[in-house]
């Protein structure tokens, strides 16, 4: 099965556990969310998927996220975004502009991952606390910023 079809079945499980059913129009807002491949904005999702109207696509993404689906962020601008929670979409960190605000997906290579958990855990276990996971937003501009 591949990654794409995955998502959609596990959408439908969590949806029927709260008694709810996964409508094409859920099923658009989500292919739009896997199509776009970044944290994006609700005018950039309508934007990318005309068809979606705005109140239903708003209410869905509500939907979504309180099930674990979708996550909102609020990373960058001080505009809410969504992507596809990284439980089904894989874990990754986010390359953020500080002048335009865009937010790309970016995954480091597992020798950063594993160094920076390392770390993680060391300075963690000296407060007695345990890690169960990072997020870690790496600032700067991007490349038409910088142009
Ligand atoms: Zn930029
Ligand atoms: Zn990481």
């Amino acid at each position: 099965m591949s990654r794409e079809a995955e998502i959609h079945r596990l959408i439908r499980v969590r949806l029927a556990e709260v008694g709810q059913i996964y409508t094409g129009n859920r099923r658009e807002l989500v292919d739009a969310l896997i199509e776009v491949g970044r944290p994006v904005t609700l005018p950039g999702l309508l934007e990318q998927s005309p068809r979606l109207a705005q109140s239903s696509a708003y209410r869905n993404l509500a939907v979504l996220a309180e099930i674990g689906i979708v996550r909102r962020l609020t990373i960058g601008d001080d505009h809410i975004r969504f992507e596809i929670h990284e439980d089904l979409a894989g874990h990754h960190h986010h390359l953020v502009c500080d002048e335009c605000g865009n937010v790309a997906d970016v995954t480091l290579p597992e020798h950063v991952e594993r160094d920076m958990d390392t770390g993680f855990d060391a300075v963690a276990e000296a407060a007695g606390f345990s890690v169960t996971g990072h997020n870690v937003d790496i600032h700067g501009l991007c490349a038409d910023c910088r142009a």
